[in-house]
């Protein structure tokens, strides 16, 4: 290792974050020798500014459902835990119900008036703004751009990143214009910003909403928006249509509820076509293209293929049997294949579980227990998350449906599937619309209060 001593604490603080995260990342960019120097020196050197630990360290990276959820209730089940809680943004603002704010049914403050400060000091656990960058399992460090944090345990919650390669995608040229121009919303709450600002400065034509194949992000979501951005056009007398470009050969969950919103509430807004996996993108010209068709658009949202956050593959925790580049853990107790010091929940997880709020929020919290439990020598049983979702379907009156699933080992084929009292609520009412609701707040409550 190439080391530094004139490197002072000052100077790393003056450093730029993004040089510091890139190198530790290793993505291969290039800087100036000295800054590489000092950057990959500081690794070992810098200690981020926290105060001593007063017992077992728990880190969890990623205050997103899963995160907030975890350190929230390790510290319950175990409160002998010093847990510090990594995250990059420095606010909060939700993935999930972001549909609604596009139909104008909730305002930006219900999904961004939630504050990581009161989190932390609600549940007594520490919150550090900062970007993990780097992980040391033997000698249990994580380093971050705020220095290195020494851990016991450590959660990786990181959420998800985007796959273009899979829509057809593989330059950096158009993938960089795809994510600014159309992005996808199902990751940073800027995109929510550019995608409600397109739909209601929509001067009418054809707005294309994409959805990929694979275990992706909430699967209702896309069908939802759908729904959301057809019931906003229609009420503004938009002369807009939303066409659903399906990879999948039919709607992937909630198949009955949507189709019979898409036939009877938006039968001159919403066009669906299945089994159109997307083949590439003409970001110049707006030209979608799939298999044998050609689609031109005035504006659009394109969710490309979902993998596993990036970090986990810069730590080398890829399931070599994933697909998506999810986490090589255990799938009952979440550790890493052979390291019962590391946990990869949430979104990244590789079990083709819901990628949803709930299903992160009921798992955080049974992995909580399984944390608290391996802290005291003990080990507890497997507890399945449960998938409840509500997709609002109509925004005038809000009319819902919804799904509640659960999940079973299933062991001949050694796989995890639903288990047998997953129920569908298909029929839109205006008490699954007060429900949506009312869901999204109690999950706020319980990540933040
Ligand atoms: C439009 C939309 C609608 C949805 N609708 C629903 C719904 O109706 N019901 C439902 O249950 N779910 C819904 N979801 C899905 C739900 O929001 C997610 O599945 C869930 O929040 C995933 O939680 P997570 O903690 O795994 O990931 P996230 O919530 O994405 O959290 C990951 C966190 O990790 C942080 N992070 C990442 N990398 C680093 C790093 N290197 N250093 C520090 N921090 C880092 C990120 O900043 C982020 O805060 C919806 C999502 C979207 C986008």
């Amino acid at each position: 290792m190439n080391h530094n001593p004139k490197l002072t604490r000052r100077d790393f603080f003056k450093m730029s974050g993004a040089a510091a995260a890139t190198l530790a990342l290793g993505t291969g960019a290039s800087a100036p020798a000295n800054v590489q120097a000092a950057t990959l020196s500081l690794g070992t050197h810098v200690k981020a500014s926290l105060p001593k630990a007063k017992g077992p360290r728990l880190v969890v990276v990623g205050a997103g459902t899963s995160g907030l959820t975890i350190a929230k209730y390790a510290k319950k089940a175990y409160p002998r835990f010093d847990v510090v809680m990594v995250e990059k943004r420095d606010m909060y603002s939700s993935c999930f119900s972001s549909n609604l704010w596009y139909a104008d049914l909730i305002n930006l403050e219900f999904l961004a008036n939630h504050s990581f400060l009161d989190a932390a000091r609600n549940n007594h656990y520490i919150f550090f703004n900062a970007t993990c960058t780097g992980l040391d399992r033997a000698g249990r460090k994580l380093m971050t751009n705020m220095g290195e944090i020494d851990y016991d345990y450590l959660v990786l919650a990181p959420g998800i990143d985007y796959d273009y390669s899979r829509i057809g995608v593989s330059d950096a040229e158009s993938e960089t214009l795809l994510r600014t121009d159309y992005p996808a919303g199902w990751t940073m709450p800027t995109e929510h910003v550019t995608i409600r600002d397109k739909i209601h400065g929509f001067d009418g034509g054809l707005f294309i909403q994409t959805v990929p194949g694979g275990n992706y992000r909430c699967l209702p979501a896309p069908y939802e928006r759908a729904c959301m951005i057809a019931s906003y056009f229609k009420k503004n007398r938009i002369k807009g249509k939303v066409l659903v470009l399906d990879h999948n050969p039919d709607i992937t969950i909630k198949a009955k509820g949507f189709h019979a919103a898409f036939d009877e509430l938006y039968k001159d807004y919403i066009e669906y076509k299945p089994s159109a996996e997307i083949k590439g993108v003409d970001v110049a010209k707006k030209i979608i293209k799939t298999e044998f068709d050609s689609y031109r658009f005035d504006d659009a949202a394109i969710y490309p293929g979902v993998r596993g956050a990036r970090i986990i593959e810069t730590f080398g925790l890829v399931d070599p049997n994933s697909n998506q580049k999810e986490a090589n853990i255990d799938g009952f107790k979440y550790h890493v294949i052979g390291d019962e010091r590391v946990y990869v929940t949430g979104d990244s997880r590789p079990m083709p579980y819901s990628k949803s709020a709930n299903t992160a929020n009921t798992e955080g919290k049974y992995v909580a227990k399984v944390l608290a439990a391996h802290a005291q020598g003990k080990s507890i049983n497997w507890e399945s998350p449960r998938t409840l979702c509500y997709s609002m379907v109509n925004a005038d009156p809000m009319e819902a449906i919804s799904v509640d699933a659960g999940y079973a080992y299933d062991k001949k084929k050694k796989a995890f599937g639903f288990s047998s009292d997953t129920k569908l609520y298909e029929n839109r009412d205006q008490a699954k619309g007060r429900a949506t609701l009312e869901w999204a707040r109690g999950i706020y409550r319980d990540l933040f209060a």
